[in-house]
């Protein structure tokens, strides 16, 4: 059993498929152990994607990431941290495969509707950044 944190983007939360996303990942063997719906501020933002920081993006990211409320959610599961990737799609929603969120509900490389942990390492940071042990059940 896996855990491993999910965001759900500022586009597709103003899109309202808060709903349509989840159900993406209760379908296919993935259970919410926690789950909040926020508004990052900067220094939250550029925490949380500091791996990136010198990226020509960044700003563009953190700009993004705080334009709108997310919702943040552990999802527990076998393989959590792959499923999720799989179900999500690629980065770009241009290369991402039919059926999956980012293909089926994203616009742009920036404005990609999701956010998954890509390791099991940084799935347990990313999970402790946002949740106190309490909050996951
Ligand atoms: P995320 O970390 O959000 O789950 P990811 O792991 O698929 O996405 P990363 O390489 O970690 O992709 O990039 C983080 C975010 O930065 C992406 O979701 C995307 O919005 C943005 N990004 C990544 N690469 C580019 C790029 N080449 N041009 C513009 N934005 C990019
Ligand atoms: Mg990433």
């Amino acid at each position: 059993m896996e855990r491993t944190l999910s965001i759900i983007k500022p586009d597709a939360v103003k899109k309202n498929i808060i709903g349509k996303i989840i159900d993406r990942f209760e379908s296919n063997g993935l259970r919410i152990a926690a789950m909040k719906k926020i508004l990052l501020d900067r220094n939250t933002a550029g925490e949380f994607y500091a791996i990136h920081k010198e990226r020509p993006f960044y700003n563009d990211l953190v700009n993004f990431m705080t334009s709108g409320p997310v919702v943040v959610m552990v999802l527990e599961g076998d393989n959590a941290v792959k499923k999720n990737r799989e179900l999500m799609g690629d980065t770009d929603p241009k290369k991402a495969q039919a059926g999956t969120i980012r293909a089926d509900f994203a616009e742009n490389i920036d404005a990609n509707a999701v956010h998954g942990s890509d390791s099991l390492e940084n799935a347990k940071n990313e999970i402790a950044f946002f949740f106190t042990q309490t909050e996951i059940r």
